[in-house]
């Protein structure tokens, strides 16, 4: 709903009236103007790597190429510029697979523990920063219903958001509860954190916190849009709570029935 106001005032300068006019924005044209945004975004987005790749090319043409010390500099740069290209490709992908209407889910049971325990195991194996990892998970197996590779997708962006944040020497806890009729899901580290006025927005396609800061770390953006949307299809809940300076817990829910078979075990 949008509102418009009008004051009605006197010539003497009091006011004895106010107008209100409500309009309802359609669904139509929210979507429209959502869209709008979400191609100048791309546009805006891939532009950015393009140009710079432009600029060291034409120096290179311009001679740079003889230089020993210059030109392998040079190449790399465009080399990782054209990595967040595809990474951005890949990432919009995506988000167009999920936001088609015959999405369908390849969902089978899986011992979720043992899931999330595989997916931590190959973050252990290939981190190369001061990072330590500390595990709070159930003792025994919860079976839910998911497709695991958008699962690992999900835990995949937000475990990588946690290292890319963490400082030299922090901790990454990984945790699971277990609710009435859902399990909740936990990633935190003791990172720089998000300011409160931006927790709400991490989630929206293309947000970042910091921008300059964030397209070193080579993100898109886009990360936590497509986990928002990958946790949606399993009919779960996506937040974050974050403290800054102190550190951010992402965390999600995805519904779960305790079987007699599970609680007798
Ligand atoms: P990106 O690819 O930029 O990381 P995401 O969608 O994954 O995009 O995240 C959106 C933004 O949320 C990030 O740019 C960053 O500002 C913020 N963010 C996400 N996770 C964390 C975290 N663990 N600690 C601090 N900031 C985070």
């Amino acid at each position: 709903l949008r509102a418009n106001f009008s004051v009605i005032q006197k010539e003497t300068g009091f006011v004895n009236g106010l107008i209100a006019v409500l309009h309802d924005i359609t669904d139509q044209e929210k979507i429209e103007a959502e869209r709008r945004e979400f191609v100048a975004n791309v546009s805006h987005e891939l532009r950015t790597p393009l140009t710079t790749m432009r600029s060291y090319l034409e120096a290179l043409a311009d001679g740079a190429w003889k230089d020993e010390e210059i030109a392998p500099n040079f190449l790399e740069v465009t080399r990782t510029e054209t990595e967040r290209m595809i990474r951005l490709v890949n990432d919009l992908l995506q988000l167009s697979k999920l936001d088609s209407t015959d999405y369908r889910l390849s969902k089978e049971w899986v011992n979720f523990v043992d899931f999330f325990d595989r997916i931590i195991d190959r973050f252990e194996m290939a981190k190369d920063q001061n990072v330590s990892f500390r595990r709070k998970l159930p003792s025994h197996a919860i079976f839910v219903e998911i497709d695991e590779d958008k699962m690992t997708q999900v835990l995949y962006n937000i475990i990588s958001n946690a290292l890319k944040y963490s400082p030299e020497g922090g901790q990454v806890t990984f945790s699971i509860k277990e609710e009435e009729e859902k399990i909740i899901v936990s990633v935190s580290d003791e990172g720089v954190g998000i300011p409160k006025e931006n927790i709400g927005k991490i989630f929206d396609r293309f947000y970042r916190v910091d921008k300059a800061r964030t397209r070193k770390l080579g993100g898109t953006g886009l990360g936590l849009a497509i986990a928002k949307e990958m946790v949606y299809v399993h009919g779960g809940m996506i937040w974050a709570e974050s403290e800054e300076g102190k550190g951010t817990e992402v965390s999600f829910s995805l519904p779960y029935e305790q079987s007699e078979e599970d609680e007798w075990s």
